[in-house]
């Protein structure tokens, strides 16, 4: 579950903000729905009564999606996606892999149930589902989440939040019709983030594309996960994050976070450790900031938030070896954005910052695994350990020179 929990790393350090509530995508889409209605004009042909059937036989069609999800039916599942719509399709088949899993895994369980369907035209409509996710000693949490539907020469598919796209040289942005404000502001910080770690850390990227949510509930249903702020997704997806309206600063600090994501995933082909991953993205989301419009690296900042976690995890050691180890989020005791925190300033600090570049290029010669993370971490983990021990040396002695450097018990 790499690269998922941002927002447990915030309430870790309690300054979590408020999320959004479900409303808001909802009169997004009914926005949409209204200008889509006024633009087809299909009234005269399109009566109540053949809406209310058409609403009934979706009804019964969609419910092959619960069906699929029930029967972790991959290819039933990914029958009812738009395939023309390339980016939505790509993750919705991640979405299922992940619901796969879930299934195997006996602590946790997903189902998806059909909410309600609205149909707009005889060929547009939107339907909502409650995705449900229970890990265990935990209760299950329900969110909701609206699609839009449409009729294609295939059938009745599947397709994304009704978002509008907006380009900035080679980032593409995907908004609700209500954000473009907030959307025009934050492409502009995602310019600026992409050409920082352009300048400093070489990061040339092809494409970026980013998906803004103002719902908790949809963002976290999209993936599937509990809850969350951010995620930046697979090599070829969008990263999806948050909207926070009412803190800018913390909204500009989640792109910083994901998008030093999809930098390590370039660097390494994705097969970077989630300690490395959240270390660097957290140090990053706490160090990158905006003074008088200019972008740099605020080492006050950064020590300031070190401070913080080192008094939150109470100056607790674990081993290198255990720390890189970590393969599940659900852990608990040892928390993988602090540690990887802690354990990359560390490595910063002392050993410089070109000596990760090279750790990081080592683990660009392993082939890039086309799965999602909880499905490869095992593999994952045993890549970045070996190419941790080629660069950095011997663990016991790093592992010692760590626990003195914060003084941990
Ligand atoms: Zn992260």
């Amino acid at each position: 579950m790499k690269k998922y929990l941002y927002s447990l790393f915030i309430m870790f350090l309690l300054i979590l903000t408020t999320g959004c509530t479900q409303e808001k995508v909802s009169s997004g889409q009914e926005n949409t729905a209204t200008h889509q209605k006024k633009a087809k004009n299909k009234e005269d042909t399109f009566n109540d009564q053949d809406k209310e059937k058409l609403e009934a036989e979706l009804k019964q069609y969609f419910l092959g999606v619960e069906e699929a999800v029930k029967n972790k039916n991959y290819d039933e599942f990914m029958k009812f996606q738009n395939p023309d719509n390339p980016l939505f399709y790509r993750e919705q088949a991640r979405w299922i892999k992940a619901a796969i899993l879930y299934g195997k895994i006996k602590e946790a369980t997903l189902s998806i149930g059909l909410y309600d369907i609205q149909v707009i035209s005889e060929t547009q409509g939107f339907i909502s589902f409650v995705v449900t996710m229970g890990f265990k000693n935990s209760e299950p949490t329900n969110n909701h989440i609206q699609y839009q539907i449409i009729k294609t020469a295939d059938g009745w598919k599947i397709n994304d939040l009704p978002f509008q796209s907006m380009n900035k040289d080679n980032i593409t942005f995907y908004y609700l019709p209500e954000n473009v404000r907030e959307a025009e502001k934050y492409i502009e910080d995602t310019f600026q983030i992409v050409q920082f770690y352009k300048e400093n850390y070489r990061w040339n990227p092809d494409h970026v594309d980013v998906k803004l949510f103002t719902n908790r509930e949809a963002l976290a249903a999209s993936v599937p996960f509990p809850s969350l702020s951010g995620e930046s997704g697979d090599m070829d997806g969008s990263f999806k994050t948050l909207l926070l309206k009412d803190n800018p600063e913390r909204t500009f600090s989640i792109f910083a976070h994901e998008l030093t994501h999809r930098m390590l995933m370039d660097f390494t082909n994705d097969n970077l450790t989630s300690l490395f991953q959240e270390g660097l993205a957290t140090y990053m989301e706490n160090g990158v900031k905006k003074e008088n419009g200019k972008l740099v690296l605020d080492k006050k900042s950064l020590n300031k938030a070190i401070e913080k976690v080192l008094a939150a995890c109470k100056h607790r050691y674990y081993s290198l070896e255990t720390l890189i180890n970590i393969d599940s989020y659900d852990d608990k005791d040892i928390n993988v954005y602090a540690y990887g925190f802690l354990v990359t300033n560390f490595l910063i600090e002392t050993e410089g910052f070109n000596k990760i570049t090279k750790f990081e290029k080592l683990l660009k010669q392993s082939k890039y695994i086309d799965n999602v993370d909880e499905h490869k971490s095992d593999m994952m983990n045993k890549r970045t350990l070996s190419a941790f021990e080629k660069v950095y040396g011997n663990l016991d002695q790093l592992s010692a020179a760590f626990k003195e450097f914060y003084k941990l018990k």
